[in-house]
């Protein structure tokens, strides 16, 4: 030891000057950790934090939520206690999930030709930003908006303008507000992608990225279900927007046909859409590293449990839900890789 540091001392290494060094890096998140990362829609109703076991216990380790009524305008500021906040991050990180999606109220309309929805609209947005940096949300979702007559150019523009207006005063820090595809129902804005590539261009100072939903893709047109399909959207969305903003995936089946431009989600592979494609979508290479997240109807019960378990299927993993009280047994929950040289074999009962 002595002996190298005296050698060190006779030969000047212009790396060994000293230089102030770089600020400690951030804490980067165990969601981060390049895994495949599964989640789904899960209720709110109750306790915010039950969200969270929820997804867990559905055997999901990723989770989109709504952060107050979806279909209300919600009077005042209503923010999330800072006990309720603080309760939901350490639950959050305990069961190791991410990221955690928020999706907008319904309601929100940035595009509205009327003036008093159009504030109430941003009102509201601003207060969805609030409560998902208060939640410590990674992703924030939010429909366009629909034009209801006014144009789709004039739309875009007040679309842009009014994601300033709401992030204003905001520090979005590692947040990003996501803008989703949609299925081109009425008027509404983004079943082209031309139309999102415009408002992110519109907005360069927020932190803006893409959400794409397979259900809305298809129902605008997209015909996902072949490998030429899917690539050929792929190619679209990274022409226009670039494939690096996207940053979530919303997994649905379609109820409706391809270029319906009707929303109606089924579940996975019960849908129009079909599960050959699904696994398509999931092992895509282009798609890597993104979050899946459903968005599947629960019409039965387990049918959110049996849509966690068909995409990991899909990706050639196993996973255990958990029951109600049952304790979580984080080394068996991925269980066998059934994958084997880029196909995936069906497993058989028994085994
Ligand atoms: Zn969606
Ligand atoms: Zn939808």
């Amino acid at each position: 030891m002595a002996e190298e540091n005296h050698r060190a001392e006779l030969t000047f290494d212009a790396a060994d000057e000293y230089r102030p060094g770089p600020p400690p890096a951030p804490e980067i998140p165990s969601w981060k950790d390049g895994s495949i990362r599964i989640g789904i829609h899960t209720s709110i109703a109750g306790d915010i934090a039950g969200a969270l076991d929820m997804a867990h216990g559905l055997g999901a380790n990723a989770l989109q939520i709504f952060s107050s009524s979806p279909r209300m305008w919600t009077r005042g500021p209503s923010r999330i206690s800072a006990a309720d906040a603080a309760r939901f991050v350490a639950r959050r990180r305990e069961l190791a999930l991410g990221p955690l999606v928020i999706h907008g109220n319904y309601l929100i309309n940035l595009a509205s030709p009327s003036p008093v929805l159009r504030t109430l609209s941003v009102q509201g947005f601003h207060q969805e930003i609030v409560r998902a940096l208060a939640l410590g949300a990674d992703y924030l979702v939010v429909h366009p908006g629909s034009a209801l007559g006014s144009g789709t150019d004039t739309a875009v523009s007040a679309i842009a303008q009014g994601l300033k207006q709401a992030a204003r005063g905001l520090h979005l820090g590692e947040m990003q507000i996501l803008l989703e595809n949609t299925a081109g129902q009425g008027s509404s804005v983004g079943s082209k992608f031309q139309e999102l590539k415009a408002i992110l261009d519109a907005c360069s100072d927020i932190s803006l990225g893409v959400c794409i939903d397979t259900a809305h893709l298809f129902a605008a047109g997209w015909d996902i279900r072949s490998e030429e399909g899917l690539n050929a959207a792929l190619m679209d969305i990274d022409r226009s927007v670039g494939l690096e903003r996207v940053r979530v995936v919303h997994v649905n089946d379609s109820r409706t046909a391809l270029g319906s431009r009707v929303d109606r989600h089924e579940h996975i592979g019960r849908g129009k859409i079909g599960i050959k494609a699904f696994g398509r979508i999931l092992n895509h290479s282009l798609l890597a590293g993104r979050a899946f997240i459903l968005e599947t109807p629960i019409e039965k019960p387990g049918d959110d449990k049996r849509n966690v378990a068909a995409l990991w299927r899909l990706t050639g993993r196993v996973v255990r839900a958990i029951g109600p009280g049952m304790k979580p047994r984080p080394k068996k929950r991925i269980s066998a890789t059934l994958k084997t040289g880029g196909r995936i074999k069906k497993r058989s009962r028994g085994k």
